[in-house]
């Protein structure tokens, strides 16, 4: 039988179903915002991008390695991605947006069997913020 990734555990959905079922409303992948970011919290005015650890460059995380061969492609695609992410972030706070960053690595791995404390630490973000 091929596997078929299921659908639920992946870790968007893993995190917006958290953020639901803490009573959290968001929008997701809002076109109008520059970016398009995953997670829109208007209430907030706080966006959560979930960046995946190797396309985003996550800092000093394992999963952002560089292939070891046509490395320089992938050198010069990892620069204009970040350099992308920093324009947003930029353009977002311009607009009085704030920005959480929750990495892939950490819903796979640090917070797979305890996605409530990841919650919690964006909850105090949140009001920290607010
Ligand atoms: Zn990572």
């Amino acid at each position: 039988m091929s596997k078929i990734p299921s659908k639920n555990t992946k870790p968007e959905l893993i995190l917006r179903k958290a953020l639901f079922s803490r009573g959290f409303r968001y929008r997701v992948n809002d076109r109008r915002l520059p970016g398009k970011p995953d997670i829109v919290l208007p209430k907030y005015k706080t966006i959560i991008f979930l960046h995946g650890c190797f396309w985003h460059r996550h800092e000093g995380c394992k999963y952002a390695y560089t292939p070891k061969t046509n490395t320089q492609f992938w050198i010069d695609k990892f620069n204009s991605n970040t350099e992308r992410d920093k324009i947003n972030a930029e353009k977002l706070t311009s607009m009085g947006w704030k920005i959480l960053t929750v990495w892939e690595c950490e819903i796979r791995h640090k917070y797979k069997h305890d996605i409530e404390s990841l919650i919690d630490k964006i909850e105090e973000a949140l009001l920290v913020n607010s």
